[in-house]
């Protein structure tokens, strides 16, 4: 097969210490670039990337083995570039084997709502059909669900003729959010994922009154695949029990380790699948700060095992866990620290 290639240029007088901080990015998200003089070379799981600064501004060179994983380093790109230089992924553009004008990303399927009924006490149940969803069967457990606005036809998001993904905005925005996939039938065409149902969300309110036969769209798969380690600690709220059901259900039986889930309502505690050694410990949001007391206290995977620390939950709780982990030694390489809302 001929792998797909396209060049993008950022043009412009650039930071010179771009490239630097364009690795130290790639690094948080457990990408390892290798320099090459002043080169920056990236082995990713779709393909590679190989990224220049020079006079001109900053150039890219990207392959891969087909049209959606060149589409998802491009994709890639344009985030990395966006969170280094704020403002600034407008201006990249593409040549190269780039998707038609016009044409809708070739990683958007779009799904039609089946149902949508009551999971435990706070969960949303929502099953969707999708032609496509084989698309979903591999390449993480993640994806963004896009919903139109009510009582608006939606307006998809489609490629330009320089390969950027362009979106409706003002009344016509779509509203983005990441949820877990529960279950991937492509034979049924099927697709299943739970929403945890909390106030002010626009994705829930969304949800909550769907009708069947109304279209979303959904993109992806979007990475987080289930983490290594025979050790480990994971430890998330409601919007991280999804993947962490996901994680333990394809979990080897030998595997050992605590889980600490951070619930809102005792009912909402349910039967998880999990190794025998694993512990499970459902912790009840009724007093402040009693989740992170229990990660505080929780048995850290010991040093010279095969160990690995994951949480997802509320920014800010991610963001003081991922100090407080790296401070007790456990490395980037063993560890996933992921923000799944912000409050
Ligand atoms: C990789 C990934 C996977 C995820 N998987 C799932 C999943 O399977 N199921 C799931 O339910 N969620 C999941 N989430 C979290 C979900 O994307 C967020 O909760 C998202 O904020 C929901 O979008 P929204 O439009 O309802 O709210 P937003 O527009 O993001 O927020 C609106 C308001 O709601 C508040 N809010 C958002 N989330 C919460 C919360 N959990 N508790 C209290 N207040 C909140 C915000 O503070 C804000 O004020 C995942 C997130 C990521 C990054």
């Amino acid at each position: 097969m001929t792998e797909k290639e396209a060049q993008g240029c950022l043009p412009g007088a650039l930071p010179d210490d771009l490239l630097a901080r364009l690795a130290e990015e790639m690094a948080e998200h457990g990408i390892a670039p290798a320099w090459e003089g002043r080169t920056l070379r990236a082995e990713l799981p779709e393909g590679r990337a190989v990224i220049a600064l020079g006079s001109r501004g900053l150039t890219a060179r990207v392959t891969a083995r087909d049209a959606l994983h060149l589409h998802q380093i491009r994709e890639g790109m344009a985030h990395l570039v966006e969170h280094v230089l704020p403002g600034s992924a407008a201006a990249l553009a593409w040549t190269g084997d780039l998707d038609p004008a016009g044409s809708m990303p070739p990683n958007l399927q779009l799904a039609g709502i089946v149902s949508v009924d009551r999971f435990g006490s706070s969960f949303l149940r929502v099953e969707l059909s999708c032609p496509g969803a084989a698309a979903f069967a591999r390449g993480g457990m993640h994806f963004s669900l896009l919903l139109p606005p009510r009582g608006r036809a939606p307006v998809w998001p489609r490629i330009d003729a320089r390969g950027r993904t362009i979106w409706a905005e003002g009344a016509e925005a779509l509203h983005r959010a990441a949820f877990t996939f529960v279950e991937v039938d492509p034979g049924r065409g099927r697709i299943v994922f739970d929403v945890f149902d909390h106030a002010g969300g626009p994705a829930a309110d969304w949800i909550r009154h769907a009708r069947k036969g109304e279209t979303v769209a959904l993109m992806g798969p979007g990475g987080g695949e289930a983490p290594p380690g025979d050790v480990v600690l994971l430890a998330g709220d409601e919007t991280a029990l999804p993947a962490i059901r996901h994680i333990l259900e394809r979990s080897d039986a030998g595997r050992r380790g605590h889980v600490i889930l951070e619930i809102g309502r005792p009912e909402d505690r349910t039967a998880l699948t999990a190794p025998p050694g694993i512990t499970v410990d459902w912790v009840l949001r009724d007093r402040p700060g009693a989740f992170w007391q229990r990660l505080l206290d929780a048995p850290l995977p010991p040093v010279g095992e095969n160990r690995f620390v994951w949480i997802a939950a509320e920014q800010a709780l991610v963001r003081r866990a991922k100090r407080h982990f790296r401070a007790l030694g456990i490395a980037r390489e063993e560890s996933c620290f992921a923000a799944y809302w912000a409050a």
